[in-house]
């Protein structure tokens, strides 16, 4: 196994188009590192270029210390598995997880063992004389990672590999391809638009946007403290809240002011923000941290919110409530203990200590 280096890695495309800009990232030894963003955002191209498939515009990429720019793909000692599995039609599952060690001229004997094994990992022993086309798109899947098993790589790249699956076997695959990495204690990359699914499977996640990457962190590091504006959206659903308003007052007496929201900040976030000037931000508030119990509202009159109940959608193991105070609009996820109605009023109050800040202009957080 390898880890896997990037560095100052740009990739422009016909003259004009940057699809990344100026990366920098290491993917250690047995990690599994996701990378996630919106569509266009440029993920499938880092991962194109580690595989080899697309050229690099600027910067270099190391497998295993070794200088892998300009070496051809199937050089690399990489495996990737893809959106639509890319299997052969005409050729059994035996013979489609076999072919690529057969052109490599690996001894038969060994192509069976690694098949078998590979088979067995994956629970497809049952299938090997098939063809694909008498598959479900889960076995197809299956397939197609065995035969990136049976190349023993240095490292694996998934080019979103569950896309294409319902949402229940989507899940199930999920916790298998966590497994497998488990097992084969493998570096992997894998490219996702899917924010639930990169913070599901990531040892850490790549939030890319523009070409540009946000934030590189653990998942709960992502979520708890988020770098800017757009990571702060992006993971999370539903999404973090997000008002806009103003920063007066100060040492103690900070507060932060908008049409319907006022909250008093205590020391330590007053702290955060003491190099900051009065002056407009963003202030965010992830939707379970809108609090409606008696006892906590009671106890934080500096946060809170007298508010009207637009929507109200119940989960089962919890329901969200659309907000309006003033011109603000917030989604919070309670308890279903508590079943507000569409049309009454409700005391919330917004607990100060899941406060984030975010400059109003750049969005760069202020408190994290
Ligand atoms: P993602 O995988 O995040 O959806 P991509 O890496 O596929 O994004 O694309 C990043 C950007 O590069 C997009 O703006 C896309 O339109 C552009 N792009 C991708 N491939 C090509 C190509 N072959 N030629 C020109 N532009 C491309």
């Amino acid at each position: 196994m390898a880890n896997v280096r990037i560095d100052r890695v740009t990739k422009v495309y016909g003259g004009d188009v940057v699809a990344v800009r100026e990366a920098n990232l290491e993917v250690h030894d047995e990690e599994f590192v996701v990378f996630v963003g919106p569509s266009g955002c440029g993920k499938s191209t880092m991962l194109r270029m580690i595989a080899g498939l697309e050229e690099i515009t600027e910067g270099d990429i190391y497998i295993d210390e070794r200088r892998v720019t300009d070496v051809l793909p199937k050089d690399r000692d990489i495996a990737m598995v893809f959106q639509n599995y890319a299997l052969y039609p005409h050729m059994t599952v035996y013979r489609n997880m076999a072919f690529g060690l057969k052109l490599r001229r690996v001894p038969k004997a060994e192509i069976d063992g690694r098949v078998r094994g590979a088979a067995d990992i994956l629970g497809i022993t049952k299938l090997l004389e098939r063809r694909p086309r008498a598959l479900s798109g889960g076995e197809r899947q299956r397939v197609a990672v065995g035969r990136a098993i049976v190349r023993d790589p240095k490292v694996f790249l998934f080019d979103e590999p569950l896309s294409n699956l319902d949402a229940k076997l989507r899940v199930q695959m999920r916790a298998e391809i966590n497994k497998l990495h488990t097992r084969l204690q493998a570096t992997m990359v894998y490219v996702t638009h899917d924010q639930t699914e990169a913070m599901t499977m990531g040892d850490r996640i790549v939030v890319l946007d523009g070409g540009v990457i946000q934030q590189i962190d653990t998942p709960l590091r992502l979520y708890d403290h988020p770098h800017n504006r757009f990571v702060a959206g992006f993971i999370g659903s539903p999404p973090m809240n997000f008002v806009d308003g103003e920063l007066n007052g100060a040492g103690d007496g900070r507060v932060f002011e908008a049409n319907g929201v006022r909250l008093e900040l205590p020391p330590e976030s007053a702290a955060a923000l003491d190099d900051r000037a009065d002056g407009p931000v963003t202030m965010g508030i992830r939707p379970e941290h809108i609090r409606p119990d008696g006892a906590f509202v009671a106890g934080s009159p500096g946060s809170a919110i007298h508010a009207g109940v637009d929507v109200v959608e119940p989960l089962g193991s919890e329901i969200l409530v659309y907000l309006a105070a003033g011109e603000q609009t917030m989604i919070a996820k309670i308890e279903p203990s508590v079943m507000p109605r569409v049309g009454e009023t409700m005391d919330v109050a917004l607990d100060l200590e899941r406060v984030h800040f975010f400059d109003a202009d750049t969005g760069e957080s202020l408190t994290d």
